[in-house]
């Protein structure tokens, strides 16, 4: 018998302990890092409802319980009865029943009527019909992405469940080694901002954090190929970890399985929908540019069908030996910082992912609150000496402004930005300003997958600040939903004729003028010098967005060159990053503050800037570490 199996059998001798004799308890199994227990009487269950928890908290596991197949109502009857049991304003507007492991998904406008307060009228489903409820939001803004990825994992279902199995039977294995270290190597993002990746590893674990590609820059990834990476095979790495989709933390997650990895991705929901989206356009970016890119479209569903969802809080045992917990970042939807538990108290690494520690309009200030951290590995986009950025009111301010000038000029604005996070926050300012007559009612192009994102932003509105988040809740007062917003799907045509047409505000990706939408819309108003070219995001060193930062006059285009006529603006204080009095803040008010930062995820001087900043502020070990360096912390 396997180390698991038995472990398996302690658990259930001690799940039949706690529960009633009535009850009875068919089966016990590990799916991912939940435990499942299947029962002839699931309605018991139910009734008993302090059990679960009691469970959960005698066993440390995150416990689901199903139903045997054989004692569950007929779909037919049960949907009816599920439908009385709701109540009417929750707006379901799917059942799908799954018979192999007795769970209906509930799509609703309102999952949290759904769920009834603490859980009462799921609770109250499963004593009706035996069935297991799962709630899912129904998107408010119809969102191809969303329901591509449900659509498929639907499909993939009995797939998706042999993965969890073995995945829970990897993380519940024994451990093998009596050596204690925790170590991580640094695979990219060191002095440089892009291809994110590191190796946290221990005498049992290996864990990728983040795996992502560079702007700018077609050919370098991170380097995978080291022995302590996937030198020895992608399938001795564990588990995966994804702080946030942005193309720099997560294009080359799918190449992973071209590479025969096949465990678990662990990132949060929006962010798996996310990475989906920004993936598919990255290949069809890299077609369009006659690239051969470095995986096809399979991949990315390799990729979603291995992501395991988490929510930010939830501790969860993703190995023998390491406990991971996300936390909200507030840089875009569903950034996650990544802290990790390793051994039983032996070390906790937190990495940062890229953060924002103010409240902006979308998004809660990053979270810095932790049981306990020795080692942070700290993003340093704007960790140079003189990052300081405008607080976000004075940007509001500035880009009111702008906009107005430019269309007192009778000319357009053009905001380059990606499609995951700024567009969103500016979408919210500029539907403010126009609904409070700061600024001229004008149309808001949405370019690119602007607006996309954006159906995928109102499907996770618990996600975002509790002001976005309660007009999504209402709604009818969704911002994104405001009459201004209009979504470009007709190419190039289109976009010339509204270049020509009357001032109008455009919002397009890429943010860094790395190809996308934007190049097009540069070459109908780049040479019209009463337009506005504004940039919101962060302009990465060999971009075409830095390089006219700097002063490039003329611009390449399809068809040859445009002179640059456009009045070129930098708006820097809507940013998902955090700035360097932002980082400060973070550390400062860290609790607990930790031992040693790695400063990494910035240019060469803004690392080591921000690296002996915090060591002469806070007197701890600081490092501004270069790719592929190891770190021994214990
Ligand atoms: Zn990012």
């Amino acid at each position: 018998m396997s180390t698991v199996d038995k472990q398996l059998e302690t658990v259930r001798a001690e799940i039949a302990e706690e529960v009633p004799p009535d009850i009875s308890i068919s089966d016990v199994k590990y799916e991912g890092p939940e435990l499942v227990i299947y029962t002839r009487d699931p309605k018991k269950f139910a009734r008993n409802g302090d059990l679960i928890r009691r469970l959960a908290s005698k066993l440390r596991k995150r416990i689901t319980v199903r139903p045997d197949p054989d004692v569950l109502a007929r779909p037919e009857d049960a949907e009816e009865r599920i439908l009385e049991v709701i109540p009417e304003e929750a707006g379901v507007t799917d059942l799908e029943f799954h018979p192999e492991t007795g769970e209906v998904v509930i799509q609703a406008r309102k999952p949290g009527v759904v769920i009834g307060r603490h859980g009462k009228t799921l609770r109250e489903i499963t004593q009706e019909v035996g069935w297991t409820p799962e709630v899912v939001r129904t998107p408010p803004i119809e969102s191809t992405t969303v329901e591509n990825v449900r659509n498929f994992l639907k499909q993939e279902r009995e797939d998706r469940r042999d993965i969890l199995e073995r995945v829970g039977r990897q993380i519940h294995r024994e451990p093998m080694s009596d050596d204690e270290y925790v170590r991580v190597t640094t695979l990219g993002c060191c002095r440089e901002v892009g291809r994110s990746a590191f190796i946290l590893s221990t005498p049992d674990t290996r864990i990728l954090v983040d795996c992502g590609n560079k702007p700018g820059a077609t050919e370098e990834q991170p380097y995978l190929q080291l022995p302590e990476a996937l030198g020895s095979g992608a399938s001795t790495i564990d588990a995966v970890v994804l702080t946030h989709a942005h193309l720099d933390h997560a294009a080359l997650i799918p190449l992973l399985f071209e590479y025969g990895y096949d465990g678990p991705i662990y990132c949060t929901e929006p962010t798996r929908d996310l990475m989906g989206l920004l993936t598919l356009d990255y290949l069809d970016r890299a077609a369009d540019e006659g690239r051969t890119p470095p995986y096809d479209s399979e991949m990315v569903r390799e990729a979603i069908k291995h992501a395991i969802p988490l929510e930010y809080g939830d501790v969860t045992d993703i190995a023998p030996d390491v406990k991971l917990t996300l936390h909200d970042a507030g840089h875009v939807l569903g950034s996650a910082i990544s802290h990790f538990h390793i051994g039983d108290g032996l070390y906790n690494v937190a990495f940062s992912g890229d953060v924002q520690y103010d409240d902006t309009r979308l998004f809660d200030g990053a979270v810095n609150d932790f049981p306990r951290v020795e080692t942070l590995v700290l993003e340093s986009t704007y960790g140079g000496r003189n990052d300081y950025q405008t607080d976000q009111e004075d940007a509001e301010r500035k880009l009111i402004d702008l906009v107005t000038e430019t269309y007192d000029r009778d000319g357009s604005v053009l905001i380059p930005t990606a499609a995951v996070g700024r567009a969103q926050e500016l979408m919210v300012v500029l539907e403010e300003a126009m609904r409070e007559g700061e600024i001229p009612e004008l149309p808001v192009y949405l370019d690119g997958m602007i607006w996309e994102a954006t159906a995928v932003h109102s499907t996770y509105p618990e996600f975002l600040s509790d002001d976005v988040r309660d007009r999504i809740f209402d709604e009818a007062d969704n911002p994104f939903l405001a009459d201004a917003f209009e979504h470009v799907e007709g190419g190039d045509d289109e976009r010339e004729s509204i270049a020509d047409g009357d001032p109008c505000i455009v919002l397009s990706t890429t943010g860094m003028l790395e190809g996308g939408p934007a190049r097009s819309w540069l070459e109908y108003l780049g040479d019209d010098a009463d337009s506005t070219l504004a940039f919101v995001d962060y302009q990465a060193k060999g971009t075409l967005g830095r390089r006219i930062q700097n002063g490039w006059g003329e611009v390449p285009v399809d068809d040859g060159t445009v002179d640059l006529e456009m009045d070129v603006q930098t708006l820097d204080g809507f940013s998902g990053h955090a700035d360097r009095q932002g980082l400060e803040n973070f550390v400062r008010t860290m609790n607990p503050r930790p031992d040693k930062v790695l400063c990494v995820h910035g240019d060469e001087s803004a690392s080591q800037d921000l690296s002996s900043g915090l060591y002469h502020e806070f007197n701890m070990r600081t490092f501004a570490p270069q790719n592929m360096e190891t770190f021994r912390f214990i």
